[in-house]
């Protein structure tokens, strides 16, 4: 008897795995993979799912994570083909070997300086708590940005990492006094009432880099035809996402209110997200110079313009 239940189960098993062995096979032909957190600044690939398989019977496959680390495993060990992540993490990646190329903006501007109510300058910050979400991100960058204004550095207080979710309720409760993050967790601050924007990103630094849309060398070899046509409607979505396509977009995936994402889309833009080599290479300098990184990679050797 225990020998039957064994040998069916064995089957089972064995009949399951088949089948969805033979699904995956089929729908990774025509299937991309892409990593994504859920924040305005991933809209343009959010947007791009939608029409890709329209127009080419390319499908996107969105995976969503909750955290950053979470999400640049899956694109640091191949479990998906490409991600829209915070551009300073994909080149630590590149920088540590993995193969990596960054192939068009996530977005222009679109991040805030948050403070609580009490605070009306830079120069206020010294000795309070401010939370990002990760050394490796365009909010720290930011952060060193907003302080230089007052003739500070981020020693002059206490940086701490959160997770985005976690920042207005910190803010709120007094745990932090101020955060830079990606949106619209900044305007949700604002919405609630517990903080206020002391600089837009494009006061500190004009044409700023924060997200990137970033594919695995191992898709880009595969799949170079795929590749391309993937990153040629990416950026005809980036390019449609006026303020109400992008508010449309956001509600189906975000599940913030009108008011939060009114707040937000006003700071953000998806037009044109070519990764040009003077932006990038301002990045790469502010990179080095506030600690991020002394050896980031090179425009040639991270970024694909040329598809
Ligand atoms: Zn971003």
């Amino acid at each position: 008897m225990k020998k039957r239940l064994l040998a069916l189960a064995l089957s089972f098993t064995l009949a399951l795995s088949a089948s969805s062995c033979g699904k995956t096979e089929k729908s990774d032909e025509n299937t991309v993979k892409i990593a994504y957190l859920p924040i305005t600044h991933s809209l343009a690939v959010l947007e791009e799912a939608e029409e890709l398989e329209k127009q080419s019977g390319l499908k996107v496959e969105l995976v969503k994570y909750g955290s950053w680390a979470e999400l640049l495993d899956a694109l640091n060990s191949n479990r998906v083909d490409g991600a829209s992540v915070l551009i300073e993490l994909a080149m630590k990646s590149k920088e540590e070997g993995v193969g990596l190329k960054a192939v068009a903006l996530g977005h222009h501007d679109g991040n805030v300086i948050i403070v609580s109510n009490d605070i009306s300058s830079a120069a206020d910050l010294k000795g309070k708590t401010f939370a990002i979400p990760h050394r490796q991100s365009s909010h720290n960058i930011l952060l060193n940005d907003a302080l230089a204004t007052a003739g500070l550095k981020v020693d002059d207080l206490n940086i701490t990492e959160l997770a985005p979710t976690e920042m207005p309720s910190a803010l709120a409760s007094g745990q932090i006094d101020g955060y830079c993050v990606a949106e619209p967790f900044g305007a949700m601050g604002v919405d609630l009432g517990v903080g206020k924007v002391l600089f837009t990103s494009e006061e500190l630094w004009e044409d700023s880099l924060c997200c990137g849309l970033v594919l695995t060398d191992k898709f880009i070899d595969e799949r170079y035809d795929d590749a391309k046509s993937f990153v040629a409607s990416y950026k005809t979505a980036g390019n449609s996402l006026d303020k109400e396509t992008a508010k449309q977009t956001a509600k189906k995936y975000l599940n913030q209110s009108d008011e939060v994402l009114d707040t937000s889309l006003q700071w953000i833009s998806y037009n044109d997200l070519d990764i040009t080599e003077e932006a990038y290479n301002e990045l790469a300098e502010k990179v080095k110079e506030y600690g991020l990184s002394d050896n980031p990679p090179s425009y040639a050797d991270f970024v694909k313009n040329d598809f």
